[in-house]
């Protein structure tokens, strides 16, 4: 006699529209001509030199810095910056 199996919906593929892993993040900011330098929750702007917090919830997450990389007047503008920056650097004021 065979014993029936018990069906298992695909739980193993969790496809979220929008939603990337964090690598996908990461290799996004790696690639942003935009992005000096980045952490886990923050960004330096190669265009003004600013530093963008992230979403202080989750690492990688890129949603802030899209949005100042889409308001960003120097990035707009084609600025780019050619320095190395530090974080404390950029923390000053
Ligand atoms: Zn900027």
């Amino acid at each position: 006699m065979d014993v029936p199996k018990p069906r298992t919906p695909a739980a193993s593929s969790h496809e979220k529209k929008g939603s990337r892993t964090p690598e996908e993040r990461i290799s996004g900011f790696a690639t942003d001509v935009w992005v000096g330098r980045f952490e886990a929750k923050r960004v330096i702007c190669r265009g003004c030199g600013k530093t963008v917090k992230l979403d202080q919830r989750s690492d990688y997450y890129d949603g802030l810095w899209i949005k100042h990389r889409q308001r960003c007047r120097k990035i707009k503008a084609g600025v780019r910056l050619q320095v190395r920056m530090s974080w404390s650097l950029m923390e000053r004021g």
